[in-house]
């Protein structure tokens, strides 16, 4: 590039983060632009697990791979003891139930021993080759701070309003309370709050699922080790055959993340305000307290109780790509349960479509935009 491409990217959670990123270690000048906080929605609130080859056999197969191969190429690039806790984790799904009497566990020589409730079919579903875990609160703003310190990446903490578009081209970008931004490329990584630009919500449908989680403080966190869990969670009181499948995360500070109980709804306009309902929060404490001694009232400090929105698309894909019809103006959202996992590769692919023309790193075409265009009658 003679003179560095201006791109405004909108949207400070993990997949914006990203996007800023790579465009800037490409030498754009970018300027990141963030409603409320960097990572204060789902990127922050997430569990930040990892799979290689979980997305095998579907559309985001070659993108999950080559961002697992990327967290663990900017881990030993960003990480540190003090950044963002990347490390591979042993992966297990179980069945957990409720009972008046607690221990009654099979298979127990695969289960970790801070696991002591009545557990059932231990199964390893992952080792730390191929399984993996960030802090995703702290991987986004690491990334953030290494893109302003080393790449020149300018954040601003204001709402977009509108894109301006001139003869089919992307003009500038307008503030809320009308300051401008001039720009070649804007990147829109809105995540749920996508559906709230008619832009895009006139091209595409992006809808949102609530999801709750707790951050636990257990009393002895030394005994806490590195096995994520996948729970079948039959509570005593569920109609029969009824399982709630919460996941467990334990983190190296000794924290442990559990997350679960989602269902559709609309996304509302200010992510500070976004609060989990009460019967899910109670809900996950008790998953908590059927798991593991350590993790029951008296044991653990509640250090969190949260709920955040998952982007969804109606065919279950991303949408990465040039919006049709606006030269210039890319969209990258609909990430659905695996935005950590796939935030990096969809930033430096699209870095690399936004730079030079095309994505070597993951072949974008199956997540255009243009695939929502009506086709036209003849
Ligand atoms: C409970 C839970 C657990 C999860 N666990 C995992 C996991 O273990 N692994 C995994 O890979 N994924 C996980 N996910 C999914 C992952 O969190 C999401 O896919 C990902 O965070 C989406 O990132 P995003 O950047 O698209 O959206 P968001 O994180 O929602 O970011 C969008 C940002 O845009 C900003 N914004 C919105 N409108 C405007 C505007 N007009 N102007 C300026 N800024 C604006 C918002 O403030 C927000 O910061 C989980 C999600 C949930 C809910």
């Amino acid at each position: 590039m003679d003179q560095a491409k201006r791109v405004v990217v909108c949207g400070g959670g993990v997949i914006g983060v990203c996007t800023a990123y790579f465009l800037a270690e490409k030498g754009a000048a970018v300027t990141l632009v963030e409603k409320c906080e960097v990572a204060c929605g789902a990127s922050g609130k997430a569990g930040g697990f990892l799979a290689l080859d979980w997305c095998d056999g579907g559309a985001l197969e070659e993108l999950a791979r080559a961002s697992f191969d990327l967290h663990r190429s900017l881990s030993e690039e960003l990480d540190g003891p003090r950044a963002y806790g990347y490390r591979g984790l042993t992966t297990l799904s179980l069945t957990v139930t409720e009972s008046e009497s607690s221990g009654s566990s099979s298979g127990t020589s695969l289960l970790p021993s801070w696991v002591t409730g009545s557990v059932g079919s231990p199964e390893i579903i992952g080792t730390p080759e191929t399984t993996a875990q960030v802090q995703p609160q702290l991987f986004s703003r690491t990334l953030i701070e290494k893109g302003v310190e080393k790449h020149g990446v300018k954040v601003e903490i204001a709402k977009l309003e509108r894109l301006e578009v001139e003869e089919g081209c992307v003009g500038w970008v307008v503030l809320e309370g009308g300051r401008v931004l001039e720009a070649d490329a804007v990147v829109l990584a809105l995540g749920p709050w996508s559906s709230k630009l008619p832009l895009l919500s006139s091209l595409f449908r992006v809808y949102s699922i609530k999801a709750h989680s707790i951050v636990l403080e257990p009393r002895e966190p030394n005994s806490i080790t590195p096995h994520a869990l996948f729970l079948s969670y039959y509570a005593s009181n569920s109609k029969r055959g009824a399982a709630l499948d919460p996941e467990v995360y334990p983190r190296p500070t000794g924290e442990v993340y559990i997350c679960g109980m989602s269902k559709e709804e609309e996304v509302p306009d200010d992510p500070s305000g976004i609060r989990g309902n009460p019967v899910s929060i109670a809900m996950l404490k008790r998953v908590a307290k059927t798991l593991s001694n350590h993790l029951g009232e008296g044991e653990a400090r509640v250090k969190a109780e949260q709920a955040c929105f998952l982007p969804c698309t109606d065919d279950g894909v991303p949408v990465i790509g040039e919006v049709p019809g606006v030269k210039g103006c890319y969209v990258a959202t609909g990430h659905s349960c695996w935005g950590i996992l796939n935030g990096p590769a969809t930033g430096a692919a699209l870095a690399q479509l936004i730079i030079h023309g095309h994505s070597t790193i993951v072949d974008l075409k199956r997540f255009s935009p243009a695939r929502f265009l009506q086709p036209t009658k003849a």
